[in-house]
């Protein structure tokens, strides 16, 4: 028999006698019922009261709405209080690093933030402001001098509900702050209290909720996290108990995957912001919604009106929800969203802008989110196709309808600068996006123009953070002691070497950051400057106006350095030059365009570099691969076969059974069964003998023979040895090490 609540519902007129256990009225409802009489009454918030052995609720509406207003320009401060005097309790900031605090422990109605103060910056207060949970949900409304086009987008992109800009009219600011506080007041009149609810199931005791609520008013987050994180409850009794008593289904979203159709009904903007996902359509034409908050019917509303559809609500874990969330819209994740907005909001120049400026911050946010490197916009025959390549390969991204392609790659141009009517001829550009933490990521954009349009290629620098140490790049054991050794050296050089994509620049950035010192200059000479390193003289080369890595070279020796960093040798000069500062006492670094370590002193040599002058400038030659590593939440582990053992060709396989492991996919690593990458490490020091060999016309085969009898591994040894502990896979080296 399904439990029902009995709950007691005092209006706004009887709110100060709720507390009296008098004989009240009590009404068996449905706590959805319950709720929509709670919505027909404007009520602010809804109580439980589980004092009494009655479960009854009231509700109640704050009457008193109070307004932030954060200022610096005296007069106009004080024109605002005086427009909001009657109805509102105004409280001004002339806008410090304390405001913030202030208006989380005010908890405001509403927020109006100048963005042009002059102690602190206006965006930095709006981020802080959407980041703080206390003040989630306070519409905030910037007030702003006339900005261009970047500048709103930003204003909207940090959470601003509105934009206003000045010369104010007052009795605009009004109407629209009335309007924003009412509507908020609307929509907590949906919110019943998770706790309260907990407290009637009798799952938690009211002592623990209070103690629980008060975490929640310190910390933020929500308070079913507070509970779990208590210990309080687990997070399948509060899914069972808020089932129990709304009598609603529960889904397990790791289990059960929503059907694209029933997606394609809301934008991925509504679910993430709402905390749902819609399941399926049954066949009654209803719509079941996942909810990780079913007393959200305000939501549940919403969800009714945008699709015309009946909503059936079932219940979700929050953990199951962001797992979902992540696999749903990554990779594997095709929405066309895209699509569905374009039906939702159909004409008006203004709506198909602002839902392409949407599906261009959702694509960089995706991207970066997945710490993509790159991001290639493929216009098709009939789509628009996004790929991002995250640890080196590839992934589908979004395919996108037709229609969007001009203007998400016009938004995209514009954005970088670049020449929005020139669309045969490639061009370079330049942006910077903001991440969610905060912080920006440089973009470097490039069109080419393809049969089905122009073709951009973005790369994201910059996003991932540097490995701290050489040991989390993968060099490690005897490699790594070499290469220690070959850094204590103040003079001579030491290049690594590989193809493209190796991870060649992170092993040289990691290493200046080793070797820099407030004792010794260090410059760098790139192309292009993938990052920017704190004490550091970094100049990028420009062939457009004749600065090469020669040109720049020539120009550093001259400016007294003690390191060198030289992105890549790869013509004569630059090669001639490098190996003269590496023997006049300095450190050169540097990379070049080689399959292995011995083959980088033939292409030396090839280029006419004199072998004594090879011999005597370079120290150090690392080649490197870089390998995914395997994702360690759901790796498998496996026995490897003979001939998986054959294809690596290291000779007959061992007697014991060898233990590896297979990617598998989850959603912590977006479907992939990799995160992140390792490299892989040849480290081959010129020491004596090698260089006499050198000097001498060694090939690269008697070097390389040399170096293997001086215990030098090679990167397929290195990999194997990596694939048997179980931090890459077997496919993966074979991938790396053809
Ligand atoms: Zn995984």
């Amino acid at each position: 028999m399904p439990r029902v609540v009995a709950a007691r519902i005092v209006d706004l007129h009887r709110r100060r006698t709720h507390r009296r256990p008098a004989p009240p009225r009590v009404v068996a409802a449905r706590i959805v019922d319950l709720h929509r009489r709670a919505q027909a009454v404007m009520a602010a918030s809804i109580f439980y009261d589980v004092t009494g052995d009655e479960r009854g609720a009231a509700v109640t509406t704050d009457t008193v709405k109070v307004l932030a207003v954060i200022e610096d320009d005296d007069t106009l401060r004080g024109e605002i209080a005086r427009r909001f005097a009657d109805g509102y309790d105004v409280k001004t900031y002339v806008g410090e690093p304390a405001t913030l605090t202030a208006l989380k422990e005010l908890r405001p109605s509403a927020v109006l933030l100048d963005l042009q103060l002059d102690v602190i910056d206006g965006f930095e207060v709006l981020r802080q402001l959407r980041n703080a949970p206390e003040l989630h949900g306070v519409p905030t409304i910037a007030l702003s001098n006339p900005a261009p086009t970047a500048t709103v987008d930003r204003v909207r992109r940090l959470g601003a509900t509105e934009l206003l800009v000045k010369p104010l009219v007052l009795d605009e600011v009004r109407t629209t702050v009335d309007h924003l506080v009412a509507g908020r007041a609307h929509r907590a009149a949906g919110r019943l209290r998770l706790g309260a609810m907990l407290a009637a199931s009798g799952l938690v005791g009211r002592e623990q909720l209070e103690r629980a609520l008060e975490r929640q008013r310190r910390e933020g987050g929500r308070l079913g996290e507070v509970l779990v994180r208590e210990g309080l409850v687990g997070e399948s009794d509060i899914v069972a108990a808020l089932a129990g008593q709304m009598r609603i289904g529960v889904v397990d979203l790791t289990a059960t995957a929503p059907e694209p159709a029933a997606m394609a009904v809301l934008s991925r903007d509504f679910i993430v912001r709402h905390r749902l996902m819609p399941l399926r359509i049954d066949d009654g034409g209803a719509l079941v919604l996942a909810m990780t908050n079913p007393l959200d019917v305000i939501s549940i509303d919403e969800v009714g009106m945008r699709t015309k559809r009946r909503v059936v609500p079932v219940i979700c874990t929050e953990s199951a929800f962001d797992d979902a969330l992540a696999v749903y819209f990554s990779s594997r994740g095709k929405l066309r969203e895209a699509g569905e907005q374009s039906q939702e909001e159909p004409a008006g120049p203004e709506a198909v802008d602002a839902s392409i400026i949407e599906i261009v911050d959702t694509l960089l946010a995706d991207a970066t989110g997945m710490a993509a490197s790159d991001i290639h916009i493929e216009p098709r025959e009939d789509s628009l196709h996004v790929r991002c390549r995250i640890d080196g390969v590839l992934h589908d991204l979004r395919t996108l309808p037709k229609e969007t392609q001009a203007g998400v790659i016009s938004r995209l141009k514009i954005m970088g600068g670049m020449n929005i009517a020139e669309r045969r001829l490639p061009q370079d550009g330049r942006t910077s996006f903001e991440l969610a933490g905060g912080e920006t990521a440089d973009l470097r954009l490039a069109s080419i123009p393809s049969l089905y349009g122009e073709h951009l290629t973005i790369r994201i620098l910059e996003v991932a953070p540097l490995p701290p140490t050489l040991g989390d790049l993968g060099l490690a054991g005897p490699s790594l002691e070499r290469y220690e050794q070959a850094l204590t050296a103040p003079e001579g050089g030491i290049a690594i070497v590989g193809p493209t994509g190796c991870g060649k620049s992170t092993t040289l950035y990691t290493t200046l950051e080793l070797v820099k010192s407030s004792e010794r200059k260090l410059y760098t000479v790139e192309d292009p400057i993938e990052r920017k390193v704190e004490g550091v003289v970094q100049t990028e080369v420009r062939p457009g106006i004749g600065l090469t890595f020669a040109q720049a070279l020539r120009a550093l020796v001259r400016a007294d350095p003690d390191v060198i960093m030289v992105g890549e040798i790869r013509d004569l000069e630059t090669a001639k030059m490098a190996a003269d500062a590496a023997i006049t006492g300095h450190q050169v670094f540097s990379t070049m365009h080689t399959n292995d370590a011995s083959a980088a002193v033939q292409r030396l040599v090839e280029m006419g570099v004199p072998r004594y002058l090879v011999a005597a400038a370079w120290r150090c030659f690392v080649a490197q691969r870089l390998v995914r590593r395997l994702c360690p939440h759901c790796r498998e582990a496996v026995t490897m076969s003979e001939q998986q053992w054959a294809e690596l060709g290291l000779g007959p396989a061992p007697k014991k059974r060898l233990r590896v492991y297979t990617p598998v996919g989850c959603p912590q690593c977006f479907g992939t069964g990799y995160r992140g990458r390792l490299g892989l490490y040849e480290v081959l020091v010129l020491d004596e003998e090698l260089r006499e060999m050198v000097a001498a016309g060694g090939s690269a085969l008697d070097i390389q023979r040399a170096a293997r009898a001086k215990g030098v591994t090679s990167l397929r040894d290195d990999g194997v040895e990596k694939v048997l502990s179980g931090v890459t896979s077997h496919l993966e080296l074979l991938r790396a090490t053809v």
